[in-house]
């Protein structure tokens, strides 16, 4: 089985979505030396509905309003070099298992310490990040906003 990608994307004022699949080491090589950190994502939308009247913005007569979409559903996710403004960022987990130890490589992006931090926790809770790695990758971006921490450890 080739490396895991387990990305959170946030935008800071949208919430978060998750996403997790499986990354191709052509995929690995544009993280961890081209620098794509990146993640911009494809959404299928139902419609928009106008925000003055909230009727189908098909049907009501008024211009220049905001859209709100309506019927969101994830399609895809793409890697980006430089995320621009409404794309997101990812952090990134990528966790081998060769000969017996098992390596994680967490690339974060700058982000808010308290967000960073509950991401690490639910990566431990769901169990894809042992409580050991969970604390030395912790610490690592607790001095660090962004940047690449590496654990191995070994295993049964
Ligand atoms: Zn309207």
């Amino acid at each position: 089985m080739g490396p895991l990608f387990r990305a959170q994307m946030v935008d800071g004022t949208e919430g978060e979505i998750q996403g997790e699949m499986q990354l191709t080491e052509k995929g690995l090589r544009l993280i961890t030396k081209r620098g794509y950190r990146g993640l911009s994502a494809e959404f299928d939308i139902d419609g928009y509905t106008c925000s003055v009247c909230n009727q189908d913005y098909e049907e009501c007569s008024h211009e220049n309003v905001a859209l709100i979409p309506k019927g969101l559903t994830g399609r895809a996710v793409g890697l980006v070099p430089n995320p621009a403004a409404g794309t997101y960022v990812a952090d990134v987990l990528v966790i081998r298992t060769k000969r017996k130890r098992r390596h994680y490589r967490w690339i974060g992006y700058a982000s808010g310490a308290g967000t960073r931090s509950r991401r690490i926790q639910d990566k431990l809770e769901s169990g894809h990040l042992s409580s050991v790695a969970a604390t030395v990758i912790s610490k690592y971006f607790l001095a660090r906003k962004s940047g690449e921490c590496r654990y191995s450890e070994r295993i049964q």
